[in-house]
This record gives C-alpha cells, structure tokens and sequence, in this order.
C-alpha cells in the first residue's frame, strides 16, 4: 500500500478505531458513593440510599466509555457524602497523589454525592502535587431513576480527563454538561440537575457528549502551585462553621471555642455580618488565638475587609470570594502552616 491509499483508507475510517485503541489514556476512577451509587426503594418514590452500587457496576451503565479511556475502578468509600469527613478526605487525598504518581496513569474520575462535592473538590485541589487531570463527578438523581443523570456525568467526566487542556486546570467539577474550577463551584438547589454552579466567576467550560469546550483559566493558586500537602498528615485540625441571623447570640461561639475548635468561619449576614453580641464573642475568640474568618450565608459577592467591620482592629479574616464551606477547608490547611491571622489572611488571597 503507498502513502496515498494509507491517507485514503484513513479517510474512510479504515484505521481509527485501531489508532484510537492505542492512544486511549488510562484513567482511574475512584469511588466514593453518593446519589451516582444510590438505589430508589421504589421505582414510583423519590426515597433512595446513597452509595449502595459498587464502582464496576457504575462503569458498566455507561455506553462507549471504552471508546474515550483504559478504566480502572477502586472503591474508597461507599458512603453519602453528608457522611463525609477529614478521615476519607486524607484518604482519598493520598490515594489520588499516590495514583498520579504512577507513570501509567493519565488522570483520575472521582464519583462523589453532591451534598459535599464543593468542598471535598476544593480541599483536593489544594493539595494534589501533579498537574494530571482530577474530574469529580456526581449525580442528582439515583442508579436506579428513569432519567438517571449519572452515566451522562461520568461520560462527560472521563472525556474532560482525557482531555489535554484539562492538564494543570487543578480539580474540575463535572455535572449536567457543566466544568467548574473547584474553588468556584457551589450546590444551589436541592433536587434539580442544574445544581452546581460558579456564580461569581461562571464556568471553566461545557462539555456535550464527550465534546469539551474551555473558558477563562483560573488564576488562583491550587495543585502543583499549592503550598499544603496530606503527606505525614493524619487529622486536621478544628474548624467550625456558624450561621449568622436575627438575634444571634454567643451561645454557639463559646460553645465552639469550649469544645476546641482552632477556627471559627461565620456564614455572616450580608457582607459577613453578625449581631454585637456574636462579634464581642469573636473579639474574645480572635484575642486568644482562634483565627476567626468573616464569610456570608449569601449565594454570591465578596466578603470585604475592613468594611462594616474592622477586621485589622479584630484580628479577623475577610473571606473574600469564599463561601463558609470552603473557607472551612482553606483555614483547616491554613492552620496546618500558622496561626497568624495575617498569613492566613493572604492565603484567602492567593488561594
Ligand atoms: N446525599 C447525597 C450525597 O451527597 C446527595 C447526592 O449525591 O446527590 O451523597
């Protein structure tokens, strides 16, 4: 055969599947449960369980995945993720580091129950030390819905890790045709398939059946560039979330502080906000060395320094762009460096 009937043949299509057989990446998918694994009691209820399918049996409902990636699966967890905590997430976090060290792998699909999605997402992409795609995906509705929506996330998944612009884009969020950067995204809605979204910055990109499309790069520090690392790590350290409103007062800050917490984050009203007998509380708190940090209760907006409230005077920290969630993650491997609420003042900058 000469050049020309090989250019032609492979203009038929002759060749591609055996082309893209050989250059398909290999992609590990970790299991943690959630919805995605969840089973209806009922086919006609809208009651399930979470985490009840196992990763293979997950893989096996997704038509043509092998047609995208070599896939493996592990199971890590098999929980909901409200379940979720520091243990399975220095877990998962080693074990992902451990996976993207192997030079076999290309890249990691993590599946994930929605609840928690937005912080386990943020804490990984602080402290995973490879430039190799992480895709986390979930699902609103069960395995066993009509219209279930987790194939459709994990197909859409494994393509943006076997995508090359995803390399170095830290850990991504993939639902409902949707990429998010970690750090911007947010549950907003309770059962719809349109949930996560990055209000304030919008989306790192959109991908339609396999077919990926970027946006803006993300100009915030995270993965390779991040300074925190799991290794040698096995607790974090206390952070409790407080909610702000009306009559608000100091009860659950002392109870806090008395039960250890080293942070406090307040989801504030409006720009970080609280009522006077919760600030005096915090003053108290922020003087004895916890790091206190301002956030807000709202969707959406910054959370300014200096601006109701004097944080320089106080000895707090302004969230910035953070939401309570993920200001809880950043001022737990914060206070793995320091307790000098300046420092991690600029962390809540950089990061
Ligand atoms: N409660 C579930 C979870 O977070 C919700 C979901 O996955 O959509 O695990």
């Amino acid at each position: 055969m000469n050049s020309m009937q090989f250019i032609a043949l492979v203009a038929m299509g002759v060749f591609a599947a055996s082309a893209r057989t050989t250059d398909l990446p290999n992609i590990r998918v970790l299991a943690t449960g959630g919805t995605i694994a969840g089973a209806q009691a009922s086919a006609t209820g809208y009651a399930y369980r979470s985490g009840v399918y196992d990763v293979n049996s997950l893989l096996k409902a997704v038509p043509n995945l092998d047609r995208l990636a070599v896939i493996t699966g592990e199971q890590v967890a098999n929980i909901g993720s409200q379940n979720m905590n520091d243990e399975v997430w220095l877990q998962l976090a080693k074990r992902v580091n451990a996976v993207l060290a192997e030079p076999g792998a290309d890249g990691v699909l993590i599946t994930h129950g929605t609840d928690t999605l937005e912080e386990t997402s943020y804490f990984l992409s602080l402290v995973t030390k490879s430039d190799k795609p992480v895709v986390m995906v979930g699902s609103m509705r069960p395995a066993t819905a009509a219209s279930a929506d987790g194939p459709g996330n994990i197909y859409n998944g494994v393509a943006v890790v076997a995508d090359p612009q995803a390399t170095g884009k830290g850990t991504l969020v993939v639902l409902n045709d949707t990429i998010h950067y970690a750090r911007n995204v947010m549950k907003t809605d309770t059962t719809s398939v349109q949930t996560f979204q990055s209000l304030n910055r919008g989306p790192a990109g959109v991908v339609h059946t396999g077919k990926v499309e970027w946006f803006e790069p993300m100009d915030k520090k995270q993965g390779k560039a991040s300074e925190f690392s799991v290794d040698g790590l096995d607790m974090l350290p206390r952070v409790d979330v407080i909610y702000a409103h009306a009559n608000m007062s100091a009860d659950l800050i002392d109870a806090t502080i008395k039960n250890g917490a080293r942070g406090i984050v307040v989801a504030g009203v409006g720009d970080g906000n609280m009522t006077a007998p919760a600030l005096d509380a915090l003053t108290r708190a922020a003087k004895g060395g916890v790091v206190v940090v301002r956030s807000t209760r709202l969707a959406s907006g910054l959370v300014l320094r200096n601006n109701e409230v004097n944080d320089d005077e106080k000895g707090f920290v302004a969230s910035g762009e953070l939401n309570p969630a993920k200001s809880r993650v950043l001022l737990q491997l914060g206070l793995t460096k320091t307790t000098d609420p300046v420092r991690i003042q600029q962390m809540f900058h950089e990061y």
